[in-house]
């Protein structure tokens, strides 16, 4: 087969744009890449050739929309991305292993599921112990930090480092130490026999002594109605990816954590206006980035609306967000009391109109894959791990998995925390595979002397 004409346009500072390259380029796939920064008519052309959608990047197979990055990396998760790449004749482009659960599955002695900043602390602590590690990429290669502007708070860059700056150090550290890094997602992980077999959606199988789960968490949505037709032509997640498609239109933020002072302060840049819509009245974010959103409404940028819930997203693909309807209740939470005949009429339903709306209401552990291992989980997914006085701090209660970061962690969830969380389970694996590999050796040691007494 030969490679088809592969075509990605991008933006400047786009962390996916960033993810849909490293995608193609693991499998050493050509494209033509166009920068719609600054070109308004290269940006038409996108917006025409992907049918309305405004977010970068957009890519293109023979002229065929594949869409952005999470579609490609859905492509990727069926296993059929290779086939459409050209690639399926000549097997695995990644060079990883074939997954029929054969003899060809590889062993690994440390899997880490996951490329955060937790990851990757993991595999520099994991490659500097001689650990071997994997990097299993997870459908975010890089974590959240890469959808983050400037990181103002990390040790030691006094002056703030980009977030995606920041991984890419970090990931070159780790393969200065011997990590290795496949694109995938882990499906599944057998914990029933030792070592553990671990699945990949792509079909990939590996086995593995420890498990590091450094798998972070995906930004929630609402389900409200309107979300699944309008995410991507209006709607998106990323304020630092898509702001700047919706230029000087009015944009709407929801939620009322650090993330939406955030986007809403970066929005500032682009947007009309910028309104802010918290559910309840009091912001659960730092009086840091509350005082920069109150400079902001100072100047006009910004409106806060409190006490007000997104109930339907109103546009079309064709022509984006056009509208979005809210509800308000001075006591907060305007969507349970909407439902409750307690409030009957109270609740204040209004047409706003703007043109983009960004989700920051948090994120969900990206756990799914460690179900039916025994690892504890709390209802969230979040992951219990031993915490404690002494080491061992990031064992699960299944010997020979760690967690580290967003997966465990869901008060801190600072980049800080979760590199220091990944270099604990590093080191707790790495206690955890030299005493299994004792183990082993008495256990060898001990048959062999049985054997020689028959
Ligand atoms: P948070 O969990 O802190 O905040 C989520 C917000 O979304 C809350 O205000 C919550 O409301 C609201 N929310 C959740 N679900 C819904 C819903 N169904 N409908 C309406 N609103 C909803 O998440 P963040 O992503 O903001 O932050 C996560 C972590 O990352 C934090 O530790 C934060 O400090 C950190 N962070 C730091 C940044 C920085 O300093 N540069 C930037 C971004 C994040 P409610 O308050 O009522 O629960």
């Amino acid at each position: 087969m030969s490679q088809p004409h592969v075509e990605v346009y991008t933006k400047e500072n786009c962390s996916y744009c960033e993810k849909a390259k490293d995608l193609l380029d693991s499998k050493g796939i050509e494209y033509e890449e166009y920068i719609v920064t600054g070109d308004e008519a290269l940006f038409e052309e996108m917006v025409e050739r992907a049918k309305g959608r405004k977010t970068a990047p957009e890519i293109f197979v023979d002229d065929e929309l594949i869409g952005g990055y999470d579609d490609l990396s859905a492509l990727e998760e069926a296993g059929e991305l290779d086939a459409k790449l050209g690639l399926a004749e000549t097997g695995d482009a990644a060079g990883a292993v074939a997954a029929d659960g054969g003899d060809d599955v590889e062993h690994r002695r440390l899997v880490i599921a996951g490329s955060g900043i937790a990851g990757m602390t993991a595999a520099i602590y994991a490659g500097r112990a001689n650990n071997d590690p994997l990097v299993i990429e997870g459908d975010e290669p890089g974590g959240q930090l890469t959808l983050t502007t400037d990181v103002e708070n990390y040790p030691g860059f006094p002056e703030g480092i980009s977030g995606p700056e920041l991984i890419n150090e970090m990931r070159a550290q780790a393969e200065k130490f011997g990590a290795e890094f496949e694109n995938g997602i882990i499906e599944t992980v057998d914990a029933d026999d030792r070592p553990f077999r671990v699945e990949l959606t792509n079909g990939d199988v590996y086995t593995a002594d420890a498990i590091i789960a450094a798998s972070g968490a995906s930004a929630r949505t609402l389900g409200v109605p309107g979300e699944d037709d309008l995410m991507g032509y209006g709607l998106s997640t990323c304020a630092t990816c898509d702001g700047a498609f919706f230029r000087d239109e009015d944009m709407l933020v929801v939620g009322g954590g650090d993330a939406a002072m955030e986007e809403a302060h970066f929005l500032t840049k682009f947007a009309d206006t910028v309104y802010l819509a918290h559910r309840r009245e009091e912001f659960r974010a730092e009086d840091y980035w509350i005082d920069r959103i109150e400079k902001k409404v100072e100047d006009g940028d910004v409106e806060i609306m409190r006490n007000t819930e997104l109930a339907e997203i109103h546009g079309s693909q064709a022509d984006g967000v056009d509208h979005v309807t809210l509800l308000r209740h001075p006591d907060g939470h305007p969507k349970d009391k909407f439902d409750d005949p307690e409030f009957d009429g109270e609740v204040e339903v209004f047409d706003h109109d703007v043109g983009a709306v960004f989700y920051a209401i948090g994120h969900t552990p990206n756990t799914d894959y460690l179900e039916g291992t025994g690892v504890e989980m709390d209802d969230a997914g979040y992951l219990g791990v031993a915490g404690g006085f002494e080491g061992g701090q990031t064992a699960t209660d299944v010997e020979g998995i760690f967690g580290a970061g967003d997966v465990v962690d869901f008060h801190y969830q600072q980049a800080i925390t979760a590199g220091g969380m990944g270099s604990k389970a590093a080191m707790d694996a790495d206690e955890w595979l030299e005493n299994e590999a004792d183990l082993t050796a008495t256990g060898e040691a001990e048959t062999a002397a049985g054997q020689a007494d028959d």
